[in-house]
């Protein structure tokens, strides 16, 4: 081993070394809906992002009101760490260096939902990631997909990329009807969207109709995902009333009703550790 190779090579067992998050500026920022705001983000490294990382989350860290973009590029590299946050790639162009993402815009209580309502081109946020997409493997005989706002990225990454000859149900729950998106879905997947005007409201409407649905026969994959309280309820049923194994259900809690996000997390390691 050259010295060069023995010197640089971590111990068995040690993380690898963080990677100092990027620093990304907003080219767009636009009310897609009336409760969603999609940002277009970019910066020279997003042309090393795996293309096809649509549906993959990653971390956003948000600047303090006033901060310079140097100030704030010297704080992702030496800290404090930022504010940060949870979202989704909902589109990746590495060829241009930009990907988009979708925010709830649930108010100006949460950072990211404000600082969301405010950019405008030039505006700028941290960013590390993406991690690894969710579904990568289309193998079910049927695909259950349900989302609420937070979570519709991730349905709509996954829906686009099913097979298209892809059979099965979509639930996704929505504040107003004029929040609908057009979703590239496989013509066998049904989609349903569900008026749900207050998302603080604790809502069963997913549950009831999941549980109402005539369950085919044959492998089903799901790609669940959403405020924590439906899917502890969700995750219930399709484990121990259906039997589907852990591998073939991705359903993961998004967001919590009354808890920033990382009393949520927080919330998340304790119950998976307990
Ligand atoms: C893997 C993953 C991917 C995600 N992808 C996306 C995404 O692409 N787009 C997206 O919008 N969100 C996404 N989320 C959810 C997002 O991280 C949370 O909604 C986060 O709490 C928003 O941060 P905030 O600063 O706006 O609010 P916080 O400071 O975390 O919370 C402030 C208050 O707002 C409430 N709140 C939080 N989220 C919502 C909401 N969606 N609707 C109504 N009230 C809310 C909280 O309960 C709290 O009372 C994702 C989460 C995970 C775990």
């Amino acid at each position: 081993m050259s010295q060069t190779a023995s010197t640089t090579a971590r111990k068995p067992g040690t993380p690898p070394k963080r990677r100092t998050p990027r620093l990304l500026t907003v080219i767009a920022a636009r009310h897609i809906t009336p409760n969603m705001i999609r940002i277009t983000l970019t910066a020279p490294e997003l042309g090393d992002i795996p293309a096809g990382c649509e549906g993959a989350h990653c971390k956003i860290m948000l600047p303090e009101d006033g901060q310079s973009a140097g100030a704030f590029a010297a704080q992702l590299a030496d800290g404090p760490r930022p504010v940060t946050r949870t979202y989704t790639i909902r589109h990746a162009r590495p060829e241009r260096q930009e990907i988009d993402l979708d925010f709830v815009a649930h108010g100006d209580e949460g950072p990211a939902s404000a600082w969301a309502r405010r950019a405008a081109p030039g505006s700028f946020c941290g960013f590390a990631g993406p991690g690894p997409v969710k579904l990568t493997e289309f193998y079910a005989d049927w695909y259950l997909v349900a989302a609420d706002m937070s979570a519709l990225p991730v349905a709509a990454a996954t829906l686009e990329a099913m097979p298209r000859d892809a059979k099965g149900v979509a639930l996704i729950e929505i504040t107003s009807e004029d929040d609908r998106q057009s979703v590239d879905a496989p013509p066998g997947v049904a989609m349903n969207w569900l008026l749900q005007p207050d998302p603080h409201a604790p809502s069963d409407a997913q549950e009831r109709l999941i549980r109402a649905l005539d369950w085919p026969s044959g492998t089903v994959q799901t790609c669940i995902a959403g405020e924590s309280g439906v899917i502890r309820a969700l995750r219930a049923f399709l484990h121990n009333e259906k039997g589907l194994s852990k591998k073939e259900t991705y359903i993961s809690g998004y967001w919590k009703i009354g808890l920033v996000e990382d009393e949520h997390q927080q919330m998340k390691r304790a119950e998976a550790n307990g």
